[in-house]
């Protein structure tokens, strides 16, 4: 036999078992994910085929269209982070030249920009400051100017922390035979949703943030509207791993083979939406709720003020305006490494002005707040 090569020898000498320190997260996520989810996931897994799989894949898809408030059919978990299932809106719905609006005024809204140029749509961006939201009169402007196809906004704008109201943009787009996409990686489980009463046609969302289970498998819904135009396509979706056409086989009733499910993760998925559904959908958006005021009230104490105006302020996260002088990156480095509480800095136009804290899913809870605002207390000059 041949020897293995020395140089993999020094690494397997040097290799200590895993060691990972014990964090609160407190940043965009992901957040901690709840003990039961990860005894959940601490199951051996069965065949993504065995009939046991099966019946939990169908608990999943009737447990997310309750938590998304909806009552499409084709709603699966993606087996990728959000990122893969923001791809798969975009992959199974955008077809070459096809006029996309979107607004974007953060990060988040940006990648969708990026995602639709890359899959030949005609991209049109409407932008604000970070921070702000579109109006339901910006958005009829832009959509009686542009008569898009698709028109895709952030429900929760992780980047700046701002709530996108979506109340009369469904109509809105019916009107113009638009499509209405929405992005609520940073809403689902912790803000209130109600896809089919708002109209939407396309969402997706991840699992490692209001629904308190670790980052893997991502809810992903379309509805009739959006299936037929992916029945009327003239070219086959440009990716296979994230076309629906042949992933609802999977979790369809032909179950047909895709690809291997992550199994342990679904295990989490399922255990963390059957939480969600114990306490009921309603307690755990009013807990969030009530949880981040305690949170913006403690912050007010301290002397800091918060980003975006109350009326659009995400339950789930919170962007923190860093006071002049501070410097917020250390601030965020000493909090981690004195108390093990992670927090996030600003991205883009919010660079180096904000903290970002999550206080989502498990993390939802008053004990978090207090633990974060005795650190903080303790490291703020
Ligand atoms: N969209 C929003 C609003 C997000 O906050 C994130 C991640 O934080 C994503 C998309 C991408 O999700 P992921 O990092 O799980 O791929």
């Amino acid at each position: 036999m041949m020897p293995t090569i020395s140089i993999n020898d020094a690494q397997r000498l040097q290799l200590q078992p895993l060691e990972i320190p014990s964090r609160l997260l407190l940043g965009p996520g992901p957040s901690n994910a709840h003990p039961a989810v990860l005894q959940a996931m601490n199951t051996s897994p069965v065949g993504h085929l065995d009939p046991a799989f099966l019946a939990l894949m169908d608990e999943i898809q009737s447990l997310l269209r309750y938590v998304w408030q909806t009552e499409n059919t084709l709603t699966i978990a993606v087996s990728g982070t959000g990122s893969a299932a923001m791809e798969a809106t975009i992959a199974n719905a955008i077809e070459l030249d096809d006029v996309v609006l979107i607004g974007a005024a953060g990060y988040f809204g940006h990648r969708l920009v990026d995602m639709a140029g890359r899959y030949g749509a005609d991209v049109r961006t409407m932008t604000k400051p970070w921070g702000q939201v579109f109006t339901l009169d910006e958005l009829r402007t832009a959509v009686e100017t542009h008569r898009p196809a698709i028109l895709a906004l952030v429900h929760a704008e992780t980047s700046t922390g701002a709530r996108q109201p979506l109340e009369g943009v469904g109509e809105l787009c019916r009107e113009f035979g638009t499509l209405l996409l929405v992005d609520t990686v940073t809403s689902l489980g912790g803000v209130p949703i109600f896809l089919d009463a708002w109209g939407v046609d396309l969402a997706y969302s991840c699992s490692q943030k209001g629904l308190g289970c670790s980052p893997g498998a991502s809810p992903f819904t379309m509805s009739s509207r959006a299936v037929e135009k992916l029945q009327q396509r003239n070219t086959k979706v440009a990716n296979w791993y994230l076309d629906m056409s042949l992933l609802s086989k999977y979790w369809g009733k032909e179950r047909t083979y895709h690809h291997t499910a992550p199994i342990n993760l679904y295990y989490g998925l399922r255990e963390a939406l059957r939480l969600v559904a114990e306490e009921g959908l309603a307690n755990c958006w009013q807990r969030h709720q009530k949880n981040v005021e305690y949170l913006w009230e403690g912050l007010e104490d301290l002397g800091l003020s918060m980003h975006v105006e109350r009326e659009y302020r995400l339950p789930t996260l919170t962007t923190v305006r860093i006071p002049g002088g501070v410097d917020g990156k250390a601030i965020a480095q000493q909090l981690l490494n004195e108390h093990n509480i992670e927090i996030g800095g600003g991205l883009g136009e919010l660079a180096n002005q904000v903290w970002r804290v999550g206080l989502m899913g498990f993390n939802s809870r008053q004990e978090s707040v207090d633990q974060l605002l005795a650190a903080l207390r303790l490291v703020l000059p």
